[in-house]
């Protein structure tokens, strides 16, 4: 059964495990979450996250038997840093996701010592509870270059028939700057509909649309330089979509601004 591919928001730290104001701030989210593995075709055999929260030089790929977990946000609750994902890596899947993209030319290589960081396990904690099924991260690659990270994506499209599941784990709207600022909502709308309407087209379009997606409307309003890194595991998705068309399951404006397709 081929698996889809999938771009989810993981919130904001361990939003999801802590009090927030307002108190319902992250629960449709969270339940968006939660609801995500009843609509894949079976369960996954195993899953790729490429999280916002790690970047190498080129592309690099967790390879330990059990990876430890890298609590990798700060300031928040003492209970938050005791959250426990005991997921087991693949060694086996780092080869062979390690040999898909080295065939394409990219620059790759394991790494035994790297544990999963938030973006995997926070959202992980909520799609897969019982962190029985096996987990690989691939890093972003420091370049923030979209088209390798498409090029990356369509390198391990075949995972997808081989019962692996592809999630980036980022965000649509990610400047800091902007999170309670009522001014960024039209900000946060124009970049948000083109977003939607990009990942809907056609995949020939979509791609070279995402290519340049820095230039689209509010782009960088919505996505600053040190905030891209949160849109780009959409391209490693939407390159393992191939010639699948997108669809947005879930919207949601969380603090006013974040709008997450
Ligand atoms: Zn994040």
């Amino acid at each position: 059964m081929r698996q889809p591919t999938l771009f989810i928001p993981h919130g904001g730290g361990p939003c999801f495990f802590m009090e927030w104001s307002p108190r319902d701030a992250w629960d449709a989210m969270a339940a968006f979450l939660r609801g995500l593995a009843a609509t894949l075709p079976e369960r996954p055999k195993a899953i790729v996250v490429v999280s916002a929260h790690w970047q190498e030089t080129g592309f690099a790929v967790t390879c330990a038997e059990q990876p430890e977990l890298i609590y990798d946000y700060y300031g928040f609750p003492p209970h938050t840093y005791q959250l426990q994902y005991p997921a087991p890596g693949s060694p086996a899947l780092a080869k062979h996701l390690a040999g898909l993209l080295a065939a394409e030319g990219l620059p790759v290589h394991e790494d035994a010592q790297r544990g999963f960081d938030h973006g995997m396990f926070i959202p992980l904690l909520l799609m897969f509870p019982a962190a029985d099924i096996p987990v690989v991260q691939l890093s972003l690659a420091a370049s923030m270059d979209p088209a390798l990270h498409l090029q990356a994506g369509r390198a391990m499209a075949s995972l997808r028939d081989e019962g692996v599941l592809v999630v980036g784990s980022g965000m649509s709207f990610h400047n800091m700057r902007a999170y309670g600022d009522r001014r960024f909502i039209p900000v946060a709308e124009e970049f948000d509909g083109w977003l939607r309407a990009t990942l809907e087209a056609p995949p020939a379009t979509r791609d070279a649309a995402l290519v340049q997606w820095a230039q689209a409307p509010s782009a960088r309003l919505s996505h600053p330089p040190r905030g891209e890194e949160h849109l780009l595991p959409l391209m490693v998705a939407a390159g393992a979509a191939g010639e699948d068309t997108g669809r947005c399951v879930y919207r949601d404006r969380v603090r006013e601004t974040a709008l997450s397709g």
